[in-house]
């Protein structure tokens, strides 16, 4: 296929044409295999979630935390989410992805309860394919069930443009859960739709501001301006704000001024296997092997 396209280039004597087909090719059958690949990731033991902690901006305490998938496959370097998660939305994959992600969350999440481990939630992702899928609530409030699960055990994050482009059965169904009383966090807020009117209609109960506004706000007043705003929007609408990729105490210190209630990110703990989060949780777990994978 390659040599068929070098060949005409260079009968068309336009050597340009034939590097631009041959970048693009390489970079759609990487794509392929790695989908496919993917797919029996799903088969194997290569997946596993990692969970970080997000902690009280006040008391330090562990409050609640975020489910983060991992791949690792049997061979070569671990594949980022932010690599294969908008690939898999391209496909149903994503949603075999996801019942994966709530099975395991909510199946550690069970565990943790009965093993009597002091933690509050955990927060999946969902990403905007996801909600597309029409019985996407149904799966979630039945996988829940399962395992006897309520709000108090589960939450979810959705970016702002997921919000933003939910038709009315999505919006309908994130009514229903906030209504049950679900946590429901904009994830990465401040880098979607630049309107802020739309925070009136969605029912949310926590802003997660994007790290990259936390980087950059020790050198940057601008950034610190619009976090001081989405702090205070956020409380003014009687949201939960959290501040996420905190690194360094700089970061940190800025951030209890603003008065931001949940801080997640390296500073305090990166995400981490299973059975590490439980020796950190401080729980004596026994009778169980954790599901980290
Ligand atoms: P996200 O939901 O915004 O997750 C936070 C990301 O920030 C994670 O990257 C986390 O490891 C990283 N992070 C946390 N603290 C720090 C810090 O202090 N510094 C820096 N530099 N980074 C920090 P990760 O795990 O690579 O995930 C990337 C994205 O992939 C997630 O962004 C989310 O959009 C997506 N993703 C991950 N797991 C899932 C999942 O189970 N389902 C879906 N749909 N998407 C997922
Ligand atoms: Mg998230
Ligand atoms: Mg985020
Ligand atoms: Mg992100």
């Amino acid at each position: 296929n390659a040599d068929v396209a070098k060949n005409r280039a260079k009968l068309d004597g336009r050597g340009s044409v034939w590097f631009f087909d041959q970048q693009l090719h390489d970079e759609l059958l990487h794509q392929h295999r790695l989908v496919d690949r993917l797919e029996q990731a799903l088969e194997s033991e290569e997946l596993s979630l990692h969970y970080q902690p997000q902690v009280s901006a006040v008391s330090g305490r562990i409050e609640n935390l975020e489910a983060l998938l991992r791949w690792q496959p049997a061979e070569g370097p671990p594949i980022s989410p932010a690599e294969f998660i908008p690939l898999a939305e391209r496909s149903d994959l994503i949603h075999r992805l996801g019942d994966w992600v709530m099975e395991t969350a909510c199946h550690q999440r069970a565990l943790w309860r009965d093993a009597g481990l002091a933690i509050e939630r955990i927060d999946i992702n969902f990403s905007g394919r996801q909600m597309s899928r029409s019985d996407v609530f149904q799966r979630f409030e039945d996988c829940l069930a399962r395992y006897g699960l309520g709000p108090r055990h589960i939450g979810i994050e959705l970016t702002e443009n997921v919000l933003i482009e939910a038709d009315d059965r999505i919006l309908e169904g994130l009514r229903r859960l906030h209504h049950l009383g679900f946590r429901i966090a904009i994830d990465d807020f401040g880098t979607g739709y630049s309107s802020l009117s739309y925070l009136k209609h969605f029912p949310v109960t926590a802003l997660k501001i994007d790290r990259n506004f936390v980087r950059d706000a020790p050198d940057q007043p601008e950034d610190r301006a619009i976090m001081e705003a989405a702090v205070f929007i956020g409380h003014r609408l009687g949201l939960e704000v959290v501040a996420e990729g905190v690194e360094n105490l700089e970061q940190l210190t800025l951030i209890r001024e603003m008065r931001c209630d949940l801080i997640q990110g390296f500073y305090f703990f990166r995400p981490m296997p299973a059975m590490e989060m439980e020796r950190i949780l401080g729980g004596l777990v026994t009778g169980h092997q954790g599901i980290s994978g």
